[in-house]
């Protein structure tokens, strides 16, 4: 099986507010207030093409720390050339 040079990076997989949710008083984001292993990240992937382009599915809140985790999965040697 061929593959191809495009590289993908899951950034978050909560629902648009992450968790902890502003406002929320639930078990689970009193849980993640506390302990910041257990914050989520919104829903989005980046894309770095075989073109080296970052293309960048979903922009959200948290889409500062969610470029620095596209970074270092994807291996870039930083974002100033691609932001
Ligand atoms: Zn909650």
């Amino acid at each position: 099986m061929d593959s191809c040079g495009v590289r993908v990076a899951i950034l978050g997989v909560a629902q648009d507010g992450g968790v902890p949710q502003a406002g929320c008083g639930c078990e689970r984001c009193s849980a993640a207030q506390l302990d910041p292993s257990l914050r989520l990240h919104p829903s989005s992937i980046a894309i770095l093409g075989e073109d080296g382009g970052l293309h960048l599915v979903e922009a959200t809140r948290d889409v500062s720390q969610q470029l620095w985790i596209a970074s270092t999965s994807l291996g870039m040697d930083g974002l100033q050339t691609y932001v």
